[in-house]
């Protein structure tokens, strides 16, 4: 891609049927993308196999294809990418920023309960962690280590975010992330990471119950030799009962407002207002909305749905 262009992308995770919730979460990086001229990117996050369905994925395209949000690339599926993941795994061992770690699950459990009894914070203590001068452990036997990535030690990790403004985070608060397990095959926040620079974004928009990964993902991005892309962490949305929207507590998917016949367009600006503010507009156009949007005015605290307020927007278009 050509450099300075803007590029987002929407990752959801296919294990249930999309709601608004979620798909505000694409209509932030689809707008911003529109508005800046770049390019909107999909990628499906089905790593977790267990609970991960085509039919969600189904919805999802439905969903982005009625609201007319539909991507300039992909969908890219992270299960097909999982040799690039080795790969990338193979670059950042040679850079001994990576280490193997024999720890059991036992001996982790142990330490947890000790920490915890003591009022600590549980976290891994860095047993396998190579340091000059430093007698590791024998190395158990028949025992597969898991990966962990060698965090910085010292110093804070920052970022200044869209919404919530700048954030740091002491190192030392970081643990030394697990990046492989023992079958070698690498874990959530590294395969973000490689896909986040393989797909040259430059905007991360998601969810702040992210929030915490974001530090972590940086440190990586770091060690890859990358800079970190922009992120903006959006406020979770509520439901009328002022629960967090989700599929559990009853959240619709998006295609069933479809099927009750609302108005894609109607749709669209009620979710943009949901999280995002132009002056006191509240009734705008598809082509105003992609006019106006940027990350500069994304509501800080959550916001909440009301269905008597969508179908004012819906009659108003
Ligand atoms: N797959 C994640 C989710 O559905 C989103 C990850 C991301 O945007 O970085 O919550």
């Amino acid at each position: 891609p050509t450099a300075g262009r803007v590029r987002t992308r929407f990752a959801p995770s296919p294990t249930g049927f999309i709601h608004l919730g979620n798909i505000r979460s694409a209509l932030y990086p689809w707008a911003f993308a529109r508005a800046m001229g770049g390019d909107f990117v999909l990628r499906i996050e089905d790593t977790d196999v267990e609970r991960s369905s085509q039919v969600a994925v189904d919805v999802i395209l439905e969903s982005m294809e009625w609201l007319s949000m539909q991507p300039d690339e992909g969908p890219f599926y992270q299960m097909h990418r999982m040799d690039r993941y080795r790969a990338v795994l193979e670059e950042l061992k040679a850079t001994g920023l990576v280490y193997p770690c024999y720890m059991s699950i036992a001996e982790l459990d142990a330490l947890r309960e000790k920490q915890m009894a003591a009022k600590e914070k549980p976290r891994y203590d860095g047993t396998w962690r190579p340091e000059p001068g430093k007698a590791l452990p024998a190395i158990p036997e028949g025992v597969q280590p898991v990966l962990r990535f060698k965090n910085p030690q010292g110093g804070v990790v920052a970022w200044d975010d869209k919404v919530k403004g700048r954030i740091e985070i002491r190192n030392d608060e970081l643990d030394d992330l697990v990046i492989a397990r023992p079958d070698g095959t690498p874990t959530y926040n590294f395969c973000v990471v490689v896909d986040d620079i393989d797909m040259a974004i430059t905007h991360v928009i998601r969810g702040d119950d992210h929030v915490n990964n974001t530090p972590r993902q940086i440190n990586i991005f770091r060690a890859l030799g990358k800079e970190p892309p922009v992120y903006a962490h959006l406020p979770t949305v509520l439901n009328e009962q002022g629960e967090k929207m989700s599929k559990r507590n009853g959240a619709k998917p998006v295609t069933q407002y479809r099927d009750e016949g609302y108005l894609p367009d109607a749709m669209v600006n009620y979710l943009a207002r949901l999280g995002w503010s132009h002056g006191d507009d509240e009734i705008f156009s598809r082509a105003q909305f992609l006019e106006w949007f940027n990350l500069d005015h994304l509501g800080r605290s959550a916001a909440q749905f009301d269905e008597a307020k969508l179908r004012w927007v819906n009659a108003q278009h």
